[in-house]
């Protein structure tokens, strides 16, 4: 497990890791799009066995993020009005989760 930098050491390697693409989403372009990136993301998760290096990481728009997050976590964000709570949580109260409550 790798220690992410804290402080101001992390401030440092986030910004030189965001000057690699000028600040730019690295996903966008795919998808013909333009976005300043606001996320540096670890494409290996760190609690995945990731490294910490400049190699293992890209820059991402916050939509970016969420998408990407929710493909390495293997289901997609929660969306309030498919029986998904915003925390998360099914709403139907006929789901494993809420029986015999
Ligand atoms: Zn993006």
């Amino acid at each position: 497990m790798v220690e992410r930098l804290r402080g101001s050491a992390g401030v440092a390697q986030r910004r030189r890791r965001l000057a690699h693409t000028n600040g730019l989403c690295e996903r966008c372009p795919d998808r013909g799009r333009t976005t300043l990136a606001v996320e540096v993301d670890h494409i290996v998760p760190l609690d995945k066995g990731g490294t910490d290096d400049d190699s293992n990481t890209r820059n991402l728009c916050k939509s970016c993020h969420l998408e990407v997050t929710a493909e390495q976590f293997g289901h997609r964000p929660p969306i309030e009005g498919r029986g998904i709570s915003r925390s998360g949580r099914p709403t139907s109260a006929d789901h494993p989760w809420n029986r015999g409550r």
